[in-house]
């Protein structure tokens, strides 16, 4: 496809660089330039309207023109449009909200500390971590364990963390403080006629082995989406979260639950730490925190935590960490307008209801001879497509099937997130039944074109 050079697409082509983006390609497609949003709908510079059925990145819970948050932001920015949090420096917003989410939250997180992204949150968690067990006299536990699939961002320490070769190649990465343990994909990894129990049972085994093999007393923390998103929307095999807490809390190590796709009703519950069962140290929050109408994210940890890294703070010198723009109050403000919505119109519950009515249509396809599996639970799910169905064999070259019905998808007004042989979905929290009927007739005759009726 050729550009006009002063069009968007041929501007966009010649002056940026976008991230995750396969440059040479983009050069010969171009962008899809969306102009403006409209409830779950996005609409592109040629006015045709697309379902978003990602949510942006998993994130615009309040679909696409929320007035409310824009009004919050205005009021701010007429406010006081910024102040950091910098030596003992406050603003309202962020304290307001700081209080907010540990109210919120599940039991045992008492603290909260805010940087602009997901990685950010990330990379923090780690020098967090890493301070606290050097203040309380432990400087050999630093290790981190995540697992393979894990997405935890892309910074240096984040994109370790991170479990997908893509994130790694060409970029030197994972740095040697981490530790990959297997992916808790039932479906794709236990062994022929394991039950998911047992499967749980042999990642448990693993886990404990890495940790002992490496020395427990190296080993500071696990890491874990409680439901993975970006490594292609896996859900936790049954028993699983029981059993590697009860590894973690065996050794001291951490778990760090990485909520940033998981988080605020996404799953059918306020936090999927609920869904699963999970008591974390430490909770990772962004995305939908703000409807992403705003970049902030939130560590939200346990008050043993925060008194270690306060007495470590007057023996080891001043936390010397934090972001210009971190617990922004534009951002925080947007924050706290947006989680009184989601209360307001009760939009957990709502989730989980229009997320039954979604992993119901999307099984209607399970049967179908080029899927293999259907997954997710509330408003997130996959649809992983095989081209030999007994073999569970991918398509060749890998990913030609998930790309071809996120194309075809695309072309039927629906955008999906193509993520190996799976296709993703992760509508906003708002969509409504009719609109849900809506996108999964769409999938469907993007199925139907891919594949023939
Ligand atoms: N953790 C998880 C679970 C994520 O899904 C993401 C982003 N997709 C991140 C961390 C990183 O967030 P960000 O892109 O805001 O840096």
């Amino acid at each position: 496809m050729t550009h006009l050079p002063n069009s968007l697409q041929g501007r966009d082509i010649r002056f940026l660089m976008h991230p995750v983006t396969n440059a040479r390609a983009h050069e010969r497609t171009g962008p899809l330039v969306i102009a403006r949003g409209e409830g779950v709908r996005v609409f592109d510079e040629d006015g045709n309207a697309y379902i978003e059925g990602m949510a942006g990145l998993w994130s615009v819970a309040l679909g696409f023109s929320e007035p409310r948050l824009v009004e919050a932001a205005t009021r701010q920015m007429e406010r006081l449009p910024y102040m950091h949090l910098f030596s003992s420096r406050g603003q309202e917003p962020s304290i307001a909200l700081a209080e907010k989410l540990v109210q919120m939250t599940p039991e045992g997180l008492d603290r909260v500390h805010f940087t602009n992204s997901g990685s950010e949150a990330n990379d923090t968690v780690i020098k967090m971590v890493w301070f606290w067990n050097n203040a309380i006299g432990r400087p050999e536990k630093k290790k981190f364990i995540a697992r393979l699939k894990g997405y935890h961002g892309i910074t240096i320490g984040s994109g370790s963390l991170t479990g997908l070769p893509g994130n790694h190649k060409g970029f030197d990465l994972p740095l040697d403080f981490v530790r990959h343990v297997s992916t808790p994909h039932h479906w794709r990894e236990a062994h022929e006629g394991e039950s998911e129990e047992a499967f749980s049972d042999r990642l448990a085994a693993e886990l404990e082995a890495v940790i002992l093999a490496e020395g427990p007393g190296t080993v500071a923390a696990f890491i874990a989406e409680p439901l993975v998103g970006a490594g292609g929307v896996i859900e936790p095999p049954a028993g699983y979260w029981r059993k590697v807490q009860e590894v973690c809390r065996r050794h001291d190590v951490l778990i760090v639950a990485d909520e940033v796709i998981n988080g605020f009703g996404r799953t059918g519950r306020m936090f999927a730490c609920e869904t699963y069962d999970i008591a974390p140290d430490i909770l990772v929050l962004s995305k939908q925190i703000t409807s992403s109408y705003q970049p902030l994210a939130a560590i939200v940890f346990s008050d043993r935590i925060y008194q270690g890294i306060a007495d470590g703070s007057e023996r080891l010198g001043t936390f010397g960490h934090g972001f210009t723009t971190a617990g922004h109050p534009v951002a925080t403000a947007v924050a706290l307008e947006n989680l009184a919505i989601i209360e307001e119109r009760g939009l957990v519950e709502h989730a989980a209801a229009m997320g039954r009515i979604l992993q119901a249509g999307l099984r209607r396809h399970a049967d179908h001879p080029h899927v293999g599996e259907v997954r997710g639970t509330g408003l997130i799910a996959a649809v992983e497509f095989v081209e030999d169905k007994a073999a569970k064999q991918g398509s060749t070259p890998p990913g030609r099937l998930a790309q071809a019905v996120a194309a075809a998808a695309q072309r039927n007004g629906l955008l999906l997130r193509p993520i190996g042989e799976a296709v993703c979905f992760c509508p906003p929290l708002i969509i409504t039944e009719a609109e849900m009927e809506e996108l999964l007739e769409r999938f469907a005759r993007a199925m139907g074109e891919v594949f023939g009726a």
